[in-house]
């Protein structure tokens, strides 16, 4: 298991600019749940740095180029340019009605974009990393088109998988290399493709393997944006083709040569810059002594990416190294989220297995609750599932039963009786907890768990709750009213501070609180500080902020997505017209959330791969590994992910540390089995001695255990 911590002496809020960005979606199709997911992960993110006192931008845009653009405009009979805008407009219409509140959006065709495109690609060649090589491209004679990403499928060269031209979706998740794929096939025609020799432009990427190990040793954001790019450097990274051969894209900066006459800027080379291209329009518009774009990126901005894990390689490789090449600062974080599967079944475009943008909209359903379940539901490279019955659960549970019942209760009983905010002090108890909640939500901006934001806003609630049942307000008023009000002061207090901590993720209710409170202003200019300052004196009658989702109303849902889905066609696993929703770039998750349709296959692509080497069972046999009974867990001082764990092994008990702490509730695990490999060489961290090694599974950390009578300190064998 992981015991590698983000922990960083840098911790946000720093004293320099902040970028946060989202994959671009890419402009080919309607939005659903599961892209939502990136954009409002990274919007709440964003928000949350703002709440920390961190100067941030919150940029993104729409990827226009690369092959599905241009197949899908070619079927329509429009120009790819007319197609992609028309996709680009929508979802700038969109993206305010789910409170995504982007600095900037624009779009990777913009003059922005191919200016600082063409400039980079001409420093990176001017440097000499860039050279060219005479390769095998794909040709479909009868088309008498060559063949590029999308335009052909085949077999992948490393698992075998069926895979597309540019990225073997359906299995390794590896980027392809023009000619790797095997047993091509054109899309076009579906005969059997050619190759041809064409020469092409290549960035060496395999350059700047030492950059990247240490880059991806300080990179911060989800574990498996640092590991799965580890272990591709340490197969050996491969050049990159730079260029493609067909019409729509941006053009190879001084294209004039034979060379570059007929070929235009893989889609991957230009997605990314968008995220420059757009900080600086942003820039551009607010003035620099505004905003420094500059300096977030070629300084010593804080540059956050939150992205799909089917782009962790775009993000974590080809990027970084481009943007060391040619000179700019290099990203601070990157945070992959896991896919999202609708009943448990991958999500399906083309089945209709999806939750759409505008469906959710034209239910009804305000965009916070939705936002409240994409963020804290699950970890952030976890999976989500969605079902409209959990989605009720949720709702209902934690922002109508929790956070909404005591924002009205305290406010109301407030109004009633003193008109306002009591005139008392806030009680010493209050105080500190409500301090307590904003160490949580500092701690969880800077561990990336949009989750730990939510939760540090909804258990701050769930206090509120306890506090004002414990102290029955309602029986003092008469028989001591001092501390009938101090009572209530301390709630109007707790429902303030609810408030300002869940903002990043539910803004619109946040701000409706915050006026009820008689709040000037806009809850998104606060500061997590705010929460401890006294709201106005008098506010009027407060109205309930959430409402119940009621269970007819989740039977009609379900049953119209089941109708919906059987209208599309029954389940059987034909992928036939698969290919031809996804896309190759930055930003589509429904790449391969679309291919996901096997349940089984849903997290596969996540799984590292077997090792080929087989070892002896006398190798084995070297590892002592024992039942445990965990006996204590606390957290360890200034280190984020860790825990100490008193461990018993039947012979003695040890004291072991593990990179557990954001992934288990440490006060349940006391009493629990555990798997511990004891005779692990002893290593200190934090300067806590650790001694032995708790085994788990996977990158949130699942506790290996027994489950029959084994005692403690049984040998596993
Ligand atoms: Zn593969």
């Amino acid at each position: 298991m992981s015991t590698d911590s983000t922990t960083t002496d840098d911790a946000f809020p720093t004293d320099r600019p902040a970028v946060v960005t989202c994959g671009l979606p890419y402009a080919n199709g309607d939005l659903h749940i599961g892209h939502l997911r990136g954009y409002i992960g990274a919007d709440a993110f964003s928000r949350a740095l703002e709440t920390l006192g961190q100067e941030t931008a919150y940029v993104s845009g729409s990827d226009m180029h690369g092959t599905p653009v241009a197949v899908n405009a070619e079927e329509e009979g429009v120009s790819p340019e007319e197609f992609a805008m028309e996709w680009h407009e929508q979802y700038e219409e969109t993206f305010p009605k789910f409170n995504v509140d982007f600095d900037n959006y624009g779009h990777t065709h913009d003059e922005t974009n191919t200016e600082l495109t063409q400039e980079i690609v001409r420093t990176l060649d001017d440097e000499g990393y860039i050279y060219e090589k005479e390769i095998q491209v794909a040709y479909d004679p009868d088309a008498d088109q060559y063949l590029p990403d999308r335009y052909v499928e085949g077999t992948c060269p490393y698992c075998g998988a069926k895979a597309r031209g540019d990225e073997c979706d359906e299995g390794c998740q590896r980027h392809l290399e023009p000619g790797e794929v095997e047993d091509p096939t054109s899309t076009i025609t579906g005969n059997a493709a050619e190759y041809r020799d064409r020469t092409h432009k290549f960035f060496e990427v395999s350059e700047f393997a030492d950059f990247l190990t240490e880059f991806l040793d300080g990179l911060e954001g989800t574990s498996n944006a640092r590991n799965q790019p580890r272990q591709w450097i340490e197969e050996g990274l491969q050049d990159w083709c730079l260029t493609r051969d067909m019409e729509w894209g941006i053009d190879y900066p001084n294209g004039d040569s034979e060379t570059t006459e007929d070929i235009v800027l893989y889609v991957w080379v230009d997605a990314p810059v968008e995220y420059i291209a757009s900080t600086k329009q942003y820039a551009d518009r607010v003035g620099t002594d505004e905003y420094d774009w500059e300096r977030v990126w070629k300084e010593d901005g804080d540059i956050v990416h939150v992205i799909g894990r089917d782009i962790i390689q775009h993000h974590t490789i080809f990027w970084p190294a481009m943007l060391e090449g040619a000179g700019y600062n290099k990203p601070r974080a990157v945070a992959a989220t896991g896919f999202i599967t609708i009943n448990g079944k991958g999500l399906s475009t083309s089945r209709n297995r999806a939750i759409w943008a505008k469906e959710y909209l034209a239910e009804g359903f305000h965009p916070d609750l939705l936002r409240y379940y994409l963020t804290t539901t699950g970890g952030l490279q976890q999976d989500v599932d969605f079902s409209w019955d959990a989605f009720q659960e949720k709702v209902n549970g934690e922002l109508v039963g929790t956070v909404g019942n005591f924002w009205y209760r305290s406010l109301l009983f407030a109004y009633r009786n003193y008109e306002g905010t009591p005139e008392a002090d806030v009680s010493e108890e209050v105080t500190e907890r409500i301090e307590g909640a904003i160490g949580q939500t500092r701690e969880a901006v800077n561990d990336y768990s949009l989750r730990g934001i939510g939760q540090a806003a909804t258990q701050l609630a769930q206090f509120g709750n306890e506090y004002i049942q414990r102290n029955e307000p309602w029986k003092l008023t008469d028989d001591d009213p001092e501390q009938a009000a101090q009572v209530i002061r301390d709630c109007v207090q707790i429902a303030k501070a609810v408030g300002v901590l869940l903002d990043p993720i539910a803004p619109d209710k946040a701000q409706a609180l915050w006026e009820q409170l008689g709040e000037d202003g806009d809850v998104a200019d606060a500061h997590l500080e705010d929460a401890l300052e006294s709201p106005p004196r008098n506010f009027d009658e407060p109205g309930e902020l959430f409402e119940k989702i009621e269970d007819d109303r989740v039977a009609e849902l379900n049953e119209k997505l089941e109708e919906r889905v059987a209208a599309a066609g029954d389940d059987d696993e034909s992928d036939a017209d698969e290919e031809t929703e996804s896309d190759d770039t930055a930003s589509d998750e429904s790449a391969a959330m679309a291919d996901e349709d096997e349940d089984e296959d849903a997290a596969t692509g996540d799984l590292e791969p077997l090792l080929e080497e087989r070892i002896g069972f006398e190798d084995f046999q070297e590892l002592d590994i024992r039942v445990g009974r965990i006996e204590s867990a606390e957290g360890i001082e200034g280190a984020d992910d860790l825990a100490k764990l008193e461990v018993d092994i039947g012979f003695e008990t040890r004291q072991v540390v593990a990179g557990i702490k954001q992934l288990h509730d440490l006060d349940e695990l006391p009493g629990e089995k555990c798997i511990l490999l004891a005779n692990m060489e002893p290593a200190e961290l934090f300067g806590v001695e650790s001694n032995g090694m708790i085994l788990a599974a996977g990158d949130e950390a699942d506790l290996l255990t027994t489950h029959d009578d084994a005692v403690v300190g049984e040998k596993v064998q």
